[in-house]
């Protein structure tokens, strides 16, 4: 499975931030292979995260996600494209993440950490069939 999903959350959009990293996907040597600009409904973000329901954030995961317009990416690479993205996007709490990569770079706080990528081969396939659900292989 060499596809991922990536979403620009809604801070990246509103803080201008989607060229800055959709390029550093870009020269990385990833590929787009689908992208949208898009409003996500509280049904696609429930399914979307659905192995947070129950959480204590989950209220404000899903309030923040939906919140206003996402990008969203199905990103190609040769090998294991999740977690070359994972590794790219840093620690889910950017007050960890390294420098150098977007969080440690570019974000602060745990609830607006700018970006989702799949954390699995299997969640890739599972997100990538939720948001682009007539793609050709
Ligand atoms: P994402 O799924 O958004 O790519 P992630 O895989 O790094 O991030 P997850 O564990 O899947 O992290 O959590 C999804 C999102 O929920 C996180 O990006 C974060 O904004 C929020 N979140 C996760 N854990 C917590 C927590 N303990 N407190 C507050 N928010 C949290
Ligand atoms: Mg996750």
């Amino acid at each position: 499975m060499n596809r991922t999903l990536v979403i620009i959350k809604p801070d990246g959009v509103q803080r201008g931030l989607v060229g800055e990293i959709l390029g550093r996907l870009e020269r990385r040597g990833l590929h787009f292979v689908a992208a949208e600009l898009r409003s996500l409904d509280e049904a696609t973000a429930a399914r979307h995260y659905a192995e947070h329901v129950g959480r204590d954030y989950y209220d404000n995961l899903v309030r923040f996600i939906t919140s206003g317009p996402v990008m969203v990416l199905v990103v190609e690479g040769p090998q294991d494209t999740w977690r070359v993205v994972r590794t790219m996007m840093g620690t889910t709490n950017p007050l960890d993440s390294a420098p150098g990569t977007i969080r440690g770079d570019l974000a602060t706080v745990m609830a607006q950490n700018l970006i989702h990528g799949s954390d699995s081969a299997e969640s890739a396939l599972r997100e990538i069939e939720i948001f682009f659900p007539h793609l050709d292989s």
